[in-house]
């Protein structure tokens, strides 16, 4: 695995040496996401500002060497993980946090710098920047707008698409652009900042973002529910969404992920089927109402103990641990994080059960309930032969079962190489069609991240999605 020699030359020059990595063992730190797929990149560049990022692009296009873009490799799906003897471009090094403007209510940043510190700098003027994934401490902000990601507040403040104002990129054909403007209201056609988020970095790359920013809420409230099964507690959610206040975070757990966080995270909660755990913020004085509201909805079938929780950090932190707990319980873990409207959860959750019972593959649920968002785990063992065999096609019947109640693929993972041949199933075929010549303007030589996204075969066929890559 080389870069051609022209290429690693024309690259030393643009970025010295020590911004380029060529020694395998380097690269190979750079080849894995959180799919547990590991690939063997040719070079890593390290750039620090965005004239680097558009020489590098010519060159590859030039050598038709293809890049892929990297955050902090914390991409669940094989987005981040890239192909053999191409290049991957890491932006740890531009991670500047260019400028706040509390009176526009917007940051300006450089695509690598963590969601965490953005968060603490915000903080410090009194706002936040609105997507919050689990992973906030350790991704980027170029990660986030790639995946488009969300997190739990994303039920009332919407995840990454609905607050980016502006970006700047560099595309495929080796062309920078701006788009988008730093304004809260624009009507100039087509949106291709929005449209860029979620690309997954077979677009272009992005070089700065212009995010907006919201005041942080005066004061926060939580509640838990228990309930006697996940589909009273699901039937809980859609008599939640259907009042007027909406909560800051409305998430789920079934009683296997329960059970889960009170040994492995800690959590003081009692025994039950399901568990909502609700979060009500905004001004102080209008609290106590909003609460309410939401504790009147939250009462119903199988309700066993609807509490106020003084200690929304802890149980926050116990939902934290699900996801790596449960990777050390099934090491081959496959982990969706699919959607269906609110009103069809509680068809999700029975008819999950039915999938699980019908496999033989336990499947353990948790998730942000209040988008229809739920993370279904399946606990496939890869030591165990009926289980290798049998979690394909479980997999194909839960995304079946997810579209067929009007849901979709994925709400803040993406697709990456994971659900790449699932698209098909889920978009229409002009649709797909349509998808694959924006990719052909964008990326006329299909260098940015290959084999991601979008079906390999023009409008693509099925396949089980766990694939070879995986190590
Ligand atoms: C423990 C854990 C918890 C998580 N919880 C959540 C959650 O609650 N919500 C959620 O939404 N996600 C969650 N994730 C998934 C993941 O953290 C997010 O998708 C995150 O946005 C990825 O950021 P990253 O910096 O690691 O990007 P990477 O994984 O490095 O890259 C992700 C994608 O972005 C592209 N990319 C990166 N930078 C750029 C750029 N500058 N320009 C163009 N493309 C770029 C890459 O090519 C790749 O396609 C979780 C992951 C883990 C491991």
């Amino acid at each position: 695995m080389h870069l051609p020699n022209l290429l690693t030359k024309r690259l030393l020059h643009l970025l010295g040496d020590h911004a380029l990595l060529t020694d395998p063992a380097d690269c190979l730190a750079y080849g894995y996401d959180n799919s547990r797929r590991q690939g063997r990149p040719a070079a890593v560049a390290l750039p620090t500002e965005a004239g680097q990022v558009l020489e590098l692009v010519r060159a590859c296009r030039e050598a038709r060497v293809s890049i892929t873009a990297r955050g902090r490799g914390t991409a669940t799906t094989g987005a981040a993980v890239p192909g053999e003897n191409s290049l991957v471009v890491s932006f740890e090094r531009m991670d500047q946090l260019v400028a706040i403007e509390p009176d526009d209510r917007l940051a300006v940043v450089q695509p690598g710098v963590l969601n965490g510190d953005l968060q603490q700098a915000a903080a410090a003027h009194g706002f936040f920047w609105a997507p919050d994934p689990t992973s906030a401490p350790y991704c980027t902000v170029g990660g986030n707008l790639a995946c488009n990601a969300g997190g739990p507040r994303a039920l009332k403040y919407g995840a990454s698409r609905d607050n980016v104002l502006a970006l700047a990129a560099v595309s495929g054909r080796g062309e920078a652009f701006r788009c988008g403007a730093a304004t809260t209201k624009s009507a100039i056609g087509y949106d291709l900042a929005r449209f860029l988020v979620g690309s997954e970095g077979t677009l272009a790359l992005i070089t700065e973002a212009t995010l907006r920013l919201l005041p942080l809420p005066e004061a926060r409230t939580g509640l838990r529910a228990l309930y006697t099964d996940t589909a009273a507690a699901a039937a809980a959610v859609a008599r939640i969404m259907a009042q007027p206040v909406t909560p800051s975070a409305l998430e789920f757990m079934d009683g296997a992920a329960l059970k889960l966080a009170r040994e492995v995270g800690g959590a003081d909660i009692g025994a039950g089927g399901a568990l909502l755990m609700i979060e009500v913020d905004g001004r102080r004085d209008a609290l106590a109402d909003a609460g309410a509201a939401v504790s009147k909805a939250a009462h119903g079938q199988g309700l066993i103990e609807l509490a106020a929780s003084d200690d929304l950090d802890t149980l926050w932190q116990a939902r934290r641990k699900l996801s790596p707990a449960l990777r050390t319980l099934a090491p081959g873990k496959i982990n969706e994080d699919v959607v269906v409207p609110v009103s069809r959860l509680p068809a999700l959750i029975s008819g999950l059960d039915a999938l699980s019972a019908r496999h033989g593959i336990p499947i353990v649920n948790f998730g942000h309930a209040g988008n229809g968002n739920i993370h279904v785990n399946l606990l496939h063992q890869p030591d165990d032969p009926r289980h290798v065999k049998a979690a394909p096609r479980c997999l194909a019947d839960v995304f079946d079962l997810v579209l067929e109640l009007g849901g979709t693929l994925s709400g803040e993972h993406g697709i990456g190489i994971d659900k790449r041949d699932f698209m098909a199933r889920a978009l229409d075929t002009e649709s797909l069609a349509l998808l694959h010549g924006i990719k052909a303007v964008f990326d006329p030589d299909g260098i940015l991240n290959p084999g991601k996204l979008l079906p390999l075969s023009g409008l693509g066929t099925r396949d089980s999605g766990l694939g070879n890559a995986r190590g």
